[in-house]
């Protein structure tokens, strides 16, 4: 017989869920029984006391970071993290995941790991070094600028996509059309708000009618993020689809098998999940993520 505080929990974690989905948009779920699911916590009541630091040279597009309002960015636990710890450790707990042959062109990964170390990078010599880039021949296919990552660098939690589409290539910002604002719910439904973390893509220039980023061109742009994730040294990576979660990652397992799961990233944790654009054809895979970005959300109140 569950007692009165198991009920209650369940009641708590229950209305957490549905706040969630309707927040998201989702009007209608199956009945039939999914099987057993594993226990929801409650995010844990916090007070806000984060302090962050502005980078002082970077445009006024990256958002400043406030130190008010984020639940999660408020625990206790958060600010025991330690800023230098070496990125490159073992990482036992996490799921195996298939290597794939990386292509002759590919800067070796064994360069990116050493820089991931002990980078002596910032975000503005990482932009700097970008410049009015041409390396690959986005440049030449109608994009308007170049979208860099943008948000707070000191953060915990660091999102990756994949390409900027019309809106993004428009206004120069990482997800701001509708899968953008599909993502700010997202990370508003484990009590952080879009400023508080950051965002960018494996590539910053627009691919012409958004089709995926080629190999090409992503190997011409993927060591910009990856020198910025060793700047911001987050405790998790969220990559959002299939395409960023195969060029960070360097696998090829689909998806489908590989979100939920967390990964290693030189030590940081990734996870996969589904990208919000694929939401907005299929609403149903939300409940996939909101279960992963439980995860997330426990692994940060827990580390
Ligand atoms: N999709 C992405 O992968 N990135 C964006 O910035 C916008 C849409």
């Amino acid at each position: 017989m569950p007692d009165n505080s198991s009920i209650s929990q369940l009641i708590a974690d229950v209305k957490e869920q549905v706040v969630y989905m309707q927040e998201l948009g989702v009007d209608a779920l199956e009945t039939a029984a999914q099987g057993p699911r594993s226990k929801v916590q409650s995010p844990k009541p916090v007070e806000v006391t984060k302090t962050e630091t502005v980078i002082p040279d970077l445009k006024s597009e990256i958002s400043k970071p406030k130190s008010v309002g984020s639940r999660l960015a408020a625990l206790p636990s958060l600010s025991k993290r330690e800023r230098n710890t070496p990125l490159i450790q073992a990482a036992p707990s996490m799921t195996k995941i298939e290597a794939v042959k990386i292509t002759p062109t590919e800067p070796a990964l064994i360069d990116i790991a050493s820089k991931l170390e002990d980078t002596m990078d910032t975000i503005e010599s990482i932009r700097a070094d970008i410049g009015d880039c041409t390396r690959c021949k986005l440049h030449s296919c109608g994009r308007k600028q170049i979208v860099h990552t943008t948000g707070n660098f000191q953060t915990e939690l660091m999102f990756v996509g994949e390409a900027p589409g019309a809106d993004e290539d428009e206004q120069g910002f990482p997800f701001v059309g509708r899968a953008g604002q599909l993502l700010t719910k997202i990370i508003e439904s484990i009590g952080m708000r879009r400023e508080d973390v950051c965002i960018g893509n494996i590539n910053r220039c627009r691919p012409p009618g958004n089709r995926q980023p080629e190999p090409d061109e992503t190997v011409q742009c993927r060591p910009f993020i990856l020198r910025e994730i060793a700047v911001v040294k987050p405790k998790v990576i969220v990559v959002l689809g299939a395409t960023a979660a195969h060029n960070l990652l360097q696998v090829k397992t689909p998806i489908s098998k590989l979100r939920g799961n967390f990964q290693d990233y030189f030590g940081v944790k990734v996870m996969p999940t589904f990208h919000p654009a694929y939401l907005l054809r299929d609403p149903n895979k939300k409940r996939e993520v909101w279960d992963d970005m439980k995860k997330v959300r426990d692994y940060l109140t827990s580390n």
